[in-house]
């Protein structure tokens, strides 16, 4: 699908919402507009889908677009999107949130809603700061890297959000960046058809706050680094732990069918009834 502009603009709540609060430059217009064109390309109808997000940065993005939106307290949008899903089955619940939201405040939920398998999918914003709230480390902070809150280089290691949520056990869970924006949207389309729990997560920049605090450029700078160090998962398979040790793998990472939560609800319901009778 070309990605025109112009496709996108139908979705927006120009009229009310906008300008928006992000940097010029950043990459959270490019992953809304790639799911944006997912969403399309599947053929929902927009009151089909429900955005859920957290607070931050990307988190805003429910904020600009006209489907059924809710912006809500940091770290918990999971739990929102749990009790809509329940409530509203029909619903395709699609969960945004940043890499302090969903893996520091929200972690819990998130590790348990991959074990769930909830049928919700997740899309995590990773740029490896918290943004908005001014630069602090967060769970994605590189080791030696520089934050407000460690000015003298960070001392923990960071999370690595894919792997971690495929040990948390969700079906599907697939890497991509700003930069590879055609396959961006693939793979949200792969995630949002998944039965279960899916996961898309987007290596994108804050150059702004991390770019500034750690000397890497402007924008396009952090997208061509992007471009230099992702690997597909296909090609890692044929290369050496030696030539992988700066790369980080985009594409589907995993994907299996395992028993999904809400599935087995009704039988658990339908188990009661009988028992009652
Ligand atoms: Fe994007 Fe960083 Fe600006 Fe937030 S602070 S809008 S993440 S560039």
């Amino acid at each position: 699908m070309p990605l025109t502009t112009h496709l996108v603009h139908q979705y927006l709540r120009h009229d009310k919402k906008f300008p928006h609060v992000w940097c010029p430059g950043c990459g959270n217009g490019i992953a809304l507009g790639a799911l944006i064109r997912s969403i399309h390309h599947l053929g929902y109808n927009r009151d089909d889908i429900v955005l859920v997000s957290g607070i931050g940065c990307s988190s805003r993005m429910p904020v600009y677009v006209d489907f059924n939106t809710l912006h809500t307290v940091h770290g918990r949008a999971l739990t929102f999107a749990t009790g809509i899903k329940l409530a509203r089955p029909h619903l395709k619940v699609i969960v945004i949130m940043g890499d302090g939201d969903a893996m520091a405040i929200g972690g819990n939920h998130l590790i348990h809603a991959a074990r769930r398998n909830l049928n919700l999918t997740a899309i995590i914003m990773n740029n490896n700061i918290y943004g908005m709230t001014g630069g602090q480390h967060s769970p994605t902070t590189p080791y030696g890297m520089r934050s407000t809150t460690s000015p003298y280089n960070h001392i923990e290691r960071a999370f690595n959000i894919s792997e971690l949520i495929v040990t948390a056990g969700a079906g599907f869970v697939a890497r991509g960046t700003v930069y590879h924006a055609e396959m961006l949207h693939v793979l949200i389309e792969k995630a949002i058809q998944k039965p279960g729990f899916s996961l898309v997560e987007i290596i994108t920049h804050c150059h702004i706050q991390y770019g500034k605090l750690n000397q890497k450029g402007t924008h396009i700078d952090m997208m061509k680094w992007q471009k230099d160090h992702a690997v597909t998962v296909e090609k890692a398979q044929k290369m050496t732990i030696e030539e992988l040790k700066d790369k980080f793998t985009i594409g589907v990472i995993t994907d299996q069918n395992l028993p999904i939560y809400y599935d087995e609800y009704e039988k658990v319901k339908q188990r009661a009834q009988l028992s009652e009778k």
